[in-house]
């Protein structure tokens, strides 16, 4: 229901939170988020109810981030529960979803998934199927997905080879960006970026964005970069 990617010099942590917050007045059954730590190794926190319950489990760690993908879900496919609380991990892939993913039945059937899964919801096998497709080229394997996957959708992901990067692709449902000297953002509502920048863009249906600490790059599915259309906020909140 509501995405959000960070990667740059401030807390990741903290930046996802309150971009979280930000997303609540959307509605959602739980939250979670995808910490890479400066080791890269990939934390997971997902709690269900409110982002105060997951705020105060990521107060917790001590340890610093500098990247991460943060969720508000509203449960579309399985239960309001942990196990199907976003961010989805599978293999090399972590990611979070907002929509559906209407032929995940055959998808499940064609990569032999059944045996895999741990939550019930159609982004987890979003997520596996990237997996499979993924040969070391993140936007290869994104482009091959979208090629697969029927549905409504918005994802953000983190891949275990490229610490540090944020890749987000969307059809349907909504994704902005921004980058600025405080780092990258990538949210489904402009809300979330307001603390941090003026400067954004939407980025564009059927489009892969890219999220370095200091830059975000915009690619078209035949993976040839484009340059995207800068718009200023021109409202105070
Ligand atoms: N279909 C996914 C689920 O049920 C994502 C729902 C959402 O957009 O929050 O987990």
């Amino acid at each position: 229901c509501g995405i959000i990617g960070y990667t740059g010099p401030l807390d990741s942590k903290k930046i996802l939170l309150n971009g979280l917050s930000q997303l609540e007045y959307r509605g959602y059954d739980s939250a979670g988020a995808a910490l890479c730590m400066e080791n890269s190794h990939i934390c997971l926190v997902r709690r269900t109810g409110k982002v105060a319950n997951l705020k105060e489990t990521m107060e917790r760690i001590t340890d610093v981030s500098h990247c991460g993908l943060g969720h508000t879900r509203w449960a579309t496919h399985g239960g309001v529960t942990t196990q199907n609380t976003h961010p989805h991990q599978a293999g090399k892939v972590t990611l979070v979803h907002n929509g559906i993913i209407e032929n995940y039945h055959q998808l499940t059937e064609q990569f032999h998934l059944e045996a895999k899964l741990h939550s019930e919801t159609d982004s987890e096998v979003a997520a596996w199927v990237l997996d499979s497709l993924y040969q070391g080229d993140p936007l290869e394997a994104i482009t091959r997905l979208v090629a697969l996957i029927k549905g409504s959708y918005s994802f953000c992901i983190m891949f275990e080879d490229y610490p540090g990067e944020i890749y987000a692709i969307r059809n349907v449902s909504p994704l902005v960006a921004a980058y600025t000297r405080s780092g990258s953002f990538v949210a489904s509502d402009l809300t979330a970026l307001i603390p941090y920048t003026r400067q954004y863009f939407v980025v564009p249906e059927d489009h892969i964005v890219r999220l370095t600490s200091y830059k975000v790059h915009l690619y078209n599915l035949q993976r040839h970069e484009e340059m995207p259309e800068l718009m200023e906020v021109n409202w105070n909140m």
